[in-house]
């Protein structure tokens, strides 16, 4: 690694990086040049190409094959990635609400013929390098995609997927475990009473305990009443208990059969290698078949509709006595039509996105409710598209009032249409979004092309985005009033529309376990001795099953040995501009620039810190300098990527008492764009407007409520976050920042009827953050543009010099780290830490009732910081006790969606996920440690955790992220490397003495916090407090 602590700038001039593959500009052979050698009519594994097609702008060359024997579907795109990502999508079109293919997803994962171990999927999770491996079910499709990069690895994979997708076993007991179950309540106890159980059924009941979740579901189901769109594919939790096995089977033999299938394959391995594993192991198996699946358009209504739904009431909800939603939702049209649904896409921003878009001016800023509804916008998920636009958080006495918002807004619309300055702000927003590299490309051009293909829309057409954006211009050249046109046809004159409202019901949830437990009793009466026999015996023999030791030599692994012993390095730069220290790094950025800077809060009133993120969330959107906020909004639309403040901290590698505290600022752009990006912050930094209350009301609203919409979906992060709370400093401040802490004050400001004492704080707390004294940059960028990014900083840090006041930090008790570890202490820039060595941690448990049917659970121990010599240990364990003893008990036997243990913070932390278990569940993880020290466990689970922990240590890092671990933290790659060989180093015995040592009762520090419905056993004890 190159080093010098001259000026950065004429240095980068003449300075050449050694680069791990210094041909990245001109690759030579690469692999889409190398798809661009098959030609249509040719013939590889029983497939033929129909189409080659390069697409420059995504740098890729699409290979269109279709399967002669079957029909099946295939589309490779080629890139120079080594993310290569694998899918196969079924169409998959239940007609009940019985969540038939969700609960087929689930258990075709549960062992195949080729794989007939228990939870093949589960198992290869340990078994490979994989960067991701997932199932979905959506509408009218399911999807398995999984991406590594690791050759080996993917063919294991391909192996294990293929298998499960198209041979799966489908065992009664897998059918029980996943889908639904009846069950004694205690499994070992034939007295204690019958109630449902299984996978899917909880997590449904967990995913309608989400309001958002519950609207937009209604919303679906009653604008497409008439076929498949109007059930719910997830499963309605009291429907769950009607599917049968057999009917489970059934479902598959008609749905999942390469007739019906679509493949996708992404990357720089090889085409024909896919083809022949793909043909070799499942198609050639088959015959054709004409599968059923096709969705017919929804008959089009001769009038408009209105429907209303209920839900459960919102305890965090900012206003209480605002709690409806409201939205007009537009049927369009087909999805196949690229150009129309880029159109209409592009079309739906301009009317609702930002500041300046024609709907947030009518129906945000008036704050008659406090955001959009849940659903809103363009929805392409399926087959006709639908535009929706409406409030939550509004008063029932404004339904009318909102209805009306909505026609006169497209009237106006239709009458003014948009600005041109606006069009060209999306247009740039596609280009940058076209640009931008990110590590999972392949999982997001999977998800891109899904629902298009999956009513055979072209998905290479879809890919040709250059392509639409011309004909879209050439649109508008010919007809200025295009996409007023559009329009009218979409929205004043289509008699599809549904007005659907929801309102919060007092009994909701009481009904909801009312009905549950109708639906119990109904299936219970009808049972005689002999089935009750029956269950309890089969409940028996799943808990054995469950509990065996399992063999799961049958399917492929990685060793150890496959995994790279050395990491690769990531050269930065250090250098200064107007004496700020910045890192700079050189990556294949593809044109963008990415510039973030750390603000340390050292020096900011205690009083203060509770407000720090409502500070970050508003600080870009209030106006600066000659914008206000809807200009401010236009020029960051048309010129950058984004620019946001956010709330950073970060605990030290090597003392868990002692952490770095600030805002990280972020933002990106177009090279040409550079000069304006730093414009803009240097009109945040000298001239942030302030004065504005009602536009600080709006923001204030909008964060709340997102806030509040997040717990039933985030709670385990939550609870965790509160578990920590008590154990370290860092958990404190974090707590404050981005727990429960921080959701209760944002309520408690949007409450607030007067807002002026807010506003008088936010011009006090910039004073102390923007501060260049306390200000550290990074920029990320291609080496033939660093050396101007580097001039243009140091013009920024001239416009911005005003701002520099030497403050006193609150605390005296600093600590510097040199920013170059290579330097001697003292001798160059540094990163202040604050020290708390009187920090005492404490135990505490807490309980957050909810008005939701399940609970998030979390533990949390106090243990120790990244570079001491157990905690890679402590990481191995974690992968290990989770996949070994927490994935089984707390999901498989407890019915949580999820659950498992991870380290990070100095913390080693339990979890579990939309959990119908509370204090049981903390019992669990306490007997998982007794499980490790007990020693049951075989030198395969530590080489699998192993591989586990490595798929994330060595998870791809885009290029704008490149560098930022030791930007943020200090962590160099040196340290990284150490941390690698001990993780390699790890033993049978190195696990049990730690596990011993900071997990055992008696050794610990712990701290535990749950989110859940009111619970008896809590409300008794009285060490837990009560929120
Ligand atoms: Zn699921």
């Amino acid at each position: 690694m190159f080093r010098q602590s001259k000026t950065v700038l004429q240095k980068l001039r003449n300075l050449r990086f050694q680069w791990q593959n210094p041909s990245w500009r001109f690759r030579s052979t690469s692999a889409t040049e190398r798809a661009l050698q098959y030609q249509a009519g040719q013939k590889i594994h029983g497939f033929t190409v129909k189409e080659v097609v390069t697409v420059p702008d995504l740098f890729l060359t699409a290979v269109k094959l279709t399967h002669d024997n079957t029909g099946a579907q295939y589309l490779h795109a080629a890139r120079d990635d080594k993310n290569n990502l694998f899918s196969v999508q079924l169409r998959t079109t239940p007609m009940d609400n019985t969540g038939v293919p969700h609960i087929l997803e689930h258990t075709v994962l549960c062992g195949s013929e080729k794989y007939p171990c228990r939870d093949p999927f589960f198992k290869m999770l340990n078994r490979s390098l994989s960067t991701f491996m997932n199932a979905f079910t959506a509408s009218d499709f399911t999807m398995y995609p999984f991406s590594t990069q690791n050759g080996k690895d993917f063919q294991n994979l391909l192996s294990v997927y293929l298998d499960a997708v198209f041979f799966p076993c489908l065992r009664e007991l897998d059918f029980w475990q996943e889908g639904w179950r009846l069950e004694n309540e205690k499994p070992t106890d034939p007295t204690s009473p019958l109630v449902f159980k299984g996978v899917v059924f909880n997590e449904m009941k967990g995913a309608f305990s989400d309001n958002e979740r519950v609207y937009a579901q209604h919303l679906q189901n009653k604008l497409y009443p008439d076929h498949t769109y109007g059930v719910v594919s997830g499963g309605e939790p009291l429907a769950i208990p009607d599917l049968s096995w057999e009917q489970l089977k059934h479902f598959h033999a008609t749905h999942y059969h390469p007739s019906n299938a679509r493949f996708f394959t992404y990357g720089d391995l090889p085409l024909e290698q896919h083809l022949k594993q793909i043909q070799e192991e499942a198609l050639s198996k088959f015959e054709r078949t004409e599968p059923d699946t096709a969705v017919p358009n929804q008959p089009h209504w001769d009038r408009p509709r209105e429907d209303h739904v209920t839900c459960s009431p919102d305890a965090m909800a900012p206003d209480a006595a605002k709690q409806n939603t409201l939205c007009m939702s537009y049927l369009l049209g087909d999805i196949t039509d690229t150009f129309e649904g880029f159109t209409l896409s592009l079309l739906s921003s301009l009317m609702i996105s930002g500041p300046n878009s024609p709907f947030y001016k009518t129906l945000i800023e008036p704050k008659i409710g406090t955001n959009f509804s849940s659903v809103v916008g363009y929805d392409g998920s399926t087959k006709e598209a639908s535009f929706s636009i409406g409030l939550q958080g509004m008063a029932e006495e404004d339904t009318e009032k909102v209805k009306q918002i909505i026609v006169q807004t497209i009237d106006e619309i239709i009458a003014n249409g948009f600005e041109e300055e606006r069009i060209e702000a999306l247009l740039h927003k596609i280009e940058i979004q076209m640009k931008h590299q990110s590590t999972s490309f392949g999982l997001s051009l999977a998800s891109y092309i899904a629902s298009c293909w999956n009513h055979d829309g072209d998905p290479v057409q879809l890919l040709k985005i250059s392509d639409s954006v011309t004909q879209f211009r050439e649109a508008l050249k010919d007809n200025p009033r295009f996409l007023q046109e559009k329009v009218l046809h979409y929205f004043k004159d289509n008699t599809h529309r549904l007005t659907l409202s929801m309102s919060p019901d007092e009994a909701y949830l009481e009904k909801q376990v009312k009905a549950e437990e109708e639906k119990l009793q109904k299936k219970v009466q009808a049972l005689s001795e002999s089935d009750k026999k029956d269950i309890y015996e089969k409940g028996l023999e799943l808990l054995s099953v469950q509990s065996k030791i399992q063999d799961a030599s049958c399917l492929p692994a990685l060793k150890v040995s496959d995994i790279e012993p050395t990491i690769a390095v990531t050269p930065v730069e250090m250098g200064t501009a107007g004496g700020v220290p910045v890192q700079y790094c050189e990556q294949p950025t593809n044109g963008m620039v990415y510039f973030r800077a750390m603000c340390s809060l050292n020096t900011l009133p205690e009083d203060l810190k509770l407000y720090v993120p409502l500070f970050c969330s508003v600080i870009t959107k209030m106006g600066c300098g000659g914008l206000d906020y809807r200009q401010q909004a236009q020029q960051m639309e048309l010129k950058t990527g984004g620019m946001s403040i956010s709330t950073s901290v970060n605990p030290d590698y090597s003392n868990m008492d002692m952490y770095e505290q600030g805002v990280l600022l972020s933002s990106s752009c177009l090279e040409r764009n550079l000069p304006d990006m730093f414009h803009l912050w240097s009109d945040i930094f000298n001239s942030p407007h302030f004065d504005d209350e009602e536009r600080l009301r709006v923001l204030v609203m909008m964060s709340a409520q997102e806030l509040a919409n997040g717990i039933s979906y985030s709670g385990h992060m939550y609870a965790m976050t509160r578990a920590a709370r008590s154990l370290t400093p860092t958990g404190e401040l974090q707590e404050t920042f981005g727990g429960m802490e921080q959701v209760k004050f944002m309520k408690r400001i949007a409450e607030m009827p007067d807002l002026t004492q807010v506003l008088r704080t936010l011009p006090r707390i910039k004073r102390h953050i923007l501060n260049p004294l306390n200000m550290r940059c990074a920029v990320n960028s291609t080496p033939q543009k660093m050396s101007d990014a580097a001039g243009q900083l140091d013009n920024f840090m001239s416009n911005v010099a005003s701002n520099k006041k030497d403050r006193k930090p609150v605390r005296s008790d600093i600590t510097e780290r040199p920013l170059d570890p290579l330097a001697a202490p003292g001798s160059g820039p540094s990163r202040k830490l604050i020290t708390e060595p009187n920090f005492k941690p404490c135990q505490m448990k807490t309980f957050f009732p909810m008005p939701f049917p399940i609970n998030f659970v979390s533990e949390c121990i106090r243990t120790v910081p990244f570079t001491h010599e157990d905690y890679a240990s402590l990481n191995i364990l974690s992968r290990m006790m989770t996949a070994k003893y927490l994935h089984r008990e707390i999901r498989e036997k407890g019915g949580a969606y999820g659950g498992g243990a991870r380290v990070g913070g100095g913390l080693f932390t339990f979890y579990s996920y939309r959990d119908p278990n509370s204090v049981q569940t903390l019992s669990t993880f306490r007997k998982s440690v007794d499980w490790v020290r007990s020693g049951q466990f075989t030198q395969q689970d530590i080489d699998e955790a192993k591989l586990s922990v490595f798929s994330a240590v060595d998870s791809p890092v885009a290029p704008s992220n490149k560098g930022m671990g030791r930007f943020l933290s200090g962590i160099t790659d040196e340290l990284k490397q150490a941390h690698r060989e001990r993780l390699f180093a790890v033993t049978d015995k190195s696990l049990v003495d730690v596990a011993g040592r900071y997990l055992g009762i008696g050794q610990r520090t712990c701290g535990v916090a749950i989110l859940g419905p009111e619970n008896d056993i809590i409300k008794k004890d009285p060490s837990w407090v009560v929120k």
